[in-house]
């Protein structure tokens, strides 16, 4: 066993396992180091093709941004939070953002390793969020690919994959490559985020929202929205986290914190 875990810990070191900081930690204060097995290159060249693949697949039946009016309004948000991309990251501004609004009746909204960014209009038409809920919603997904969450959870797959491939190695079973553009797809639309990264997420999320001009506050009252839509399941965004009373609190707390950087940015010319 233990001459196992430490084949696991060569093979892991061999792979490039490193230690990072994706961001930096703004006024909400996300300060925890990340290990990472694969490359950002990696991870955004396939969430590029997946996301390519996902919304050339919905363009092909008529499903993506139909109302121009409804694409620019969230593209404006967008194009708002994108400019202060810059506190966390200063390479952020310049990556390859896209955003387009996908015709859906589930309530979600994501944005994939490297700024690929989909709103639903499942989202737009039954929260009817304001803008300043809208920036809510996206800053809380950009800040997901600020933060490289998929790249670290990519990582973890990797790492869960050369257990099993020390074992194979073990037991004479072989073991097919990890499918890096198909495990993004699943993390981004399948597999719920940890609450660790909700976390970060929401906090991260909400400095974006207010440096941009939108009130922070909104995110509280997005997530109250969200609570009482209630009828069969609850929206992806409340089951990937484990206590909405707990969020709630949190968005309270860190609202207030970055209520100073709304009015700074209301207050520029
Ligand atoms: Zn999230």
């Amino acid at each position: 066993m233990v001459r196992k875990l430490s084949l696991v810990f060569l093979l892991a070191a061999a792979a490039g396992c490193q230690t990072v900081q994706t961001t930096q930690p703004g006024v909400v204060g996300v300060d925890r180091q990340q290990s990472m097995m694969v490359s950002s290159a990696q991870v955004n060249a396939s969430a590029e093709k997946a996301y390519q693949q996902l919304v050339g697949g919905a363009a092909n039946k008529g499903q993506v941004n139909q109302d121009p009016a409804q694409v620019e309004r969230v593209r404006r948000v967008a194009r708002r939070l994108i400019a202060q991309t810059g506190a966390f990251r200063p390479d952020a501004p310049a990556w390859a953002w896209e955003t387009n609004v996908i015709s859906a009746k589930e309530v979600n909204a994501w944005c994939m390793p490297g700024g690929k960014i989909a709103v639903y209009t499942g989202l737009i038409e039954r929260l009817q969020p304001s803008d300043d809920e809208l920036a809510a919603v996206m800053g809380h997904e950009i800040a997901h690919a600020l933060r490289e969450h998929g790249r670290e959870r990519v990582s973890q797959a990797q790492a869960q994959g050369m257990i099993i491939s020390v074992i194979g190695i073990a037991t004479g079973a072989s073991r097919g490559a990890l499918d890096l553009t198909q495990t993004v797809v699943d993390l981004t639309l399948n597999l719920p985020n940890s609450r660790e990264h909700e976390m970060e997420a929401d906090r991260i999320g909400i400095e974006l929202a207010a440096r941009s001009g939108y009130d922070p506050g909104a995110a509280v009252t997005l997530w109250e929205k969200m609570g009482k839509l209630g009828g069969g399941q609850p929206p992806q965004f409340l089951s990937t986290h484990p206590s909405h009373a707990t969020r709630i609190a949190d968005l309270k707390v860190y609202a207030a914190r970055v209520m100073p950087l709304y009015e700074q940015a209301r207050n520029r010319p």
